[in-house]
């Protein structure tokens, strides 16, 4: 991560215009795949994510069920779309750690026991990124397993921090990714109050460390917020505006 001044402004400002403290927009939508039994669909800035839940079903090859638990199995795929210049669709080393990073990220919050025998798969495919995709990935997957009904002790919320022009910052864009100093993505269940995600791309000193880490965690929780509030749009949201039409 080679670093370049001048990512921030006098005035404070990044190169998006947002302040240190400041998420991109966040948008999801909940069940937008009819075909899955759970699936979502995140803005988070420029990244564009579908995730797609199928399960808990059959394990195939069936020699990899578990008999006193479900496994989980999550695919992360960027489509050949998804960066200025096109990338080879086959999966690279890249999306093999990520799949398998989101993959743990998730099944703390999964109650994997309630399944013996069976699998849940989570496909998430990036259609534009635009750094942090891990994180905005986790948080969709989150929400694609909520509606898929999948029995959840809490809700994986996921928002990466780092440093910029040696501040520290909040939601590190793509230009901030590859130009800045330091990129720490986390995830987080803010009911059990636990990182199940944390990884440092960069150099930091312990207390940059620290700063960092709590910037993210209060990231995650206003992540959290939005992704509830899609749940209940979709679960309660036309109750909600039914109810206000007969009164
Ligand atoms: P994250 O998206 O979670 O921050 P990385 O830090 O590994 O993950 O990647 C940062 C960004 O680099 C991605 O969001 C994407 O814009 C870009 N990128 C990753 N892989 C490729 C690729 N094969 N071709 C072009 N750009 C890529």
């Amino acid at each position: 991560m080679s670093q370049i001044k001048n990512l921030i402004d006098d005035q404070g400002k990044r190169t998006d215009g947002r302040t240190a403290e400041q998420l991109r927009e966040i948008k999801i939508a909940v069940g937008i795949i009819k075909n899955a039994d759970g699936s979502a669909f995140i803005e988070f800035g420029k990244n564009k994510i579908i995730v797609a839940v199928y399960g808990p079903r059959e394990v195939h090859p069936k020699h990899m069920a578990l008999p006193d638990r479900c496994i989980l199995r999550c695919r992360y795929h960027m489509s050949p779309f998804s960066t200025d210049t096109r990338k080879n669709p086959a999966p690279s080393r890249r999306e093999v750690e990520i799949s398998k990073v989101m993959r743990e990220a998730l099944e703390p919050a999964l109650m994997l026991e309630d399944y013996p025998r069976a699998a849940i798969d989570v496909y998430v495919e990036v259609l534009q990124a635009d750094g942090g995709s891990r994180c905005a990935g986790i948080a969709a997957a989150s929400v694609a397993l909520a509606d898929a009904g999948i029995n959840m002790c809490d809700i994986v919320a996921a928002c990466a921090a780092g440093k910029v022009d040696d501040k520290i910052v909040l939601d590190i864009n793509d230009t901030e990714d590859k130009e800045g100093g330091a990129d720490m993505p986390v995830a987080y269940m803010p009911h059990l109050d636990q990182v199940t995600l944390l990884q440092l791309d960069g150099i930091l000193t312990a207390e940059q460390f620290n700063e960092c880490l709590d910037m993210a965690i209060k990231g995650c929780k206003m992540v959290y917020q939005i992704q509830k509030q899609a749940l209940m749009h979709k679960y309660f949201g036309n109750e909600t505006e039914l109810k206000e039409e007969s009164q």
